[in-house]
């Protein structure tokens, strides 16, 4: 075992019986060697880094590396003290059909991380449907009774859908916590601010994913990135990210996907003791994002009400792209899924302007004219 330093931040709540640190480590994009797997060496060094330094609280999913996080990540927790870490994992809930499928998935995943417990467990992206089929199936009552035999410690869901769904899910019952994807970009987006308040007022402590949107908030223009330099020339864009969410006291756990070194020290300079924003920092920060909301190319929030199409158009696929694109001003960041050729088959093109999706619409997009505009805009981008 390590010597460890109680160095980071600790958010206390009387829902939980441990206090994590406030910075968590997503162990879901860890470097890769060539094949595709973990890149162990210089994973297990960012894992030592973050540990030594006090981050306590780590993230995986039974899914995350093709199956290979959870007993990667068990291998490296096997020879810490148990109480000097908090671990959280989830359940695929796609893969479940029946209760004894989560029961099976549930005993894998203590064996394949090495615990007796988890800290925390969540019911992994859900969204309406496939929750009230966790109810049916009688999983979430086996989840409880899995709490009350003390092999799950908090539990808590993970979730991308849209808000109205979350808030069914969030009152459904009294969860130890939520867990949402929340930056100052995502306001809007899935459970977004209101989400954010909805758990606040109800006590239900967030713990918050995708700080720096999978890395794409540190890749503003360069307008954007002056505008920021111009409040402070030492800081970062991804400093300042996470910043603004560390300002949300009820963000218990912010969850960063680190994948170097470089990041796990840049996350922990900035978490350990997080510095308020001030107004000015908090505006501009602000700014920016309703700047780049503004660049969206339509209002679709990824419900798939739409879908499925019946000409194989993946509508929210296409438009989610495209407001990337024009959000961050940069077709090279969408290039590889635009282009990828396994997907031809789901972009506009395929529409034949059956009109189906309209009417489902809750955003009342001309789903198709939108298509055809989302079709000549990265054409015309691909060059
Ligand atoms: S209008 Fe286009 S996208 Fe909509 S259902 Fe018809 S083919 Fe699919
Ligand atoms: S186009 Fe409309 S229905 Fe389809 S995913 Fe977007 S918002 Fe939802």
């Amino acid at each position: 075992m390590w010597y460890k330093f109680p160095m980071m931040e600790q958010r206390k709540t009387a829902r939980w019986n441990v206090a994590p640190s406030l910075l968590g480590f997503g162990v879901m994009r860890m470097p890769l060697n060539e094949d595709g797997t973990i890149d162990r060496t210089e994973g297990d060094a960012m894992l030592r880094l973050a540990y030594q330094n006090g981050v306590t609280y780590y993230d995986t999913a039974y899914t995350y590396h093709h199956g290979e996080s959870e007993p990667y990540l068990g291998s490296f927790l096997k020879d810490l003290d148990r109480s000097s870490f908090q671990v959280a994992t989830k359940l695929p809930q796609w893969q479940v059909e029946s209760l004894d499928d989560a029961k099976r998935l549930f005993a894998d995943q203590l064996a394949r991380i090495g615990v007796e417990y988890f800290d925390f467990y969540l019911i992994h992206s859900i969204g309406k449907t496939a929750f009230l089929k966790m109810v049916d199936l009688g999983v979430l009552d086996y989840l409880i009774e899995e709490q009350q035999q003390g092999r799950i410690t908090h539990l808590g869901f993970s979730f991308h859908q849209i808000y109205e769904e979350f808030e069914y899910i969030l009152r459904y019952r009294d969860w130890d916590f939520c867990q949402i994807q929340y930056n100052f970009l995502d306001t809007e987006e899935q459970a977004g601010r209101a989400g954010y308040e909805l758990a606040t007022a109800l006590g239900i402590p967030v713990i918050a994913m995708e700080p720096i949107k999978g890395g794409s908030l540190m890749n503003l223009d360069e307008k954007m990135k002056q505008t920021m330099a111009d409040l402070d020339p030492s800081a970062t864009a991804a400093s300042y990210a996470l910043r603004w969410v560390a300002d949300h006291p009820n963000v218990k756990v912010i969850l960063s996907g680190m994948s170097t070194v470089d990041h796990v020290r840049e996350n922990i300079a900035t978490l350990k003791k997080p510095k308020p924003l001030s107004e000015k920092e908090r505006d501009t920060i602000e700014e920016i994002g309703e700047a780049m909301r503004g660049r969206l190319g339509n209002s679709c929030t990824g419900c798939t009400y739409c879908m499925p199409c019946p000409f194989g158009v993946d509508i929210p696929g296409n438009f989610a792209l495209w407001n990337k694109a024009r959000m961050f001003q940069s077709y090279q960041m969408i290039e590889r899924a635009w282009e990828d050729e396994r997907h031809a088959e789901k972009r506009p093109p395929s529409c034949t302007e059956c009109g189906v999706c309209i009417p489902l619409c809750p955003q009342m997009i001309d789903i198709p004219a939108d298509l055809k505009i989302v079709q000549q805009e990265l054409t015309a981008l691909k060059g």
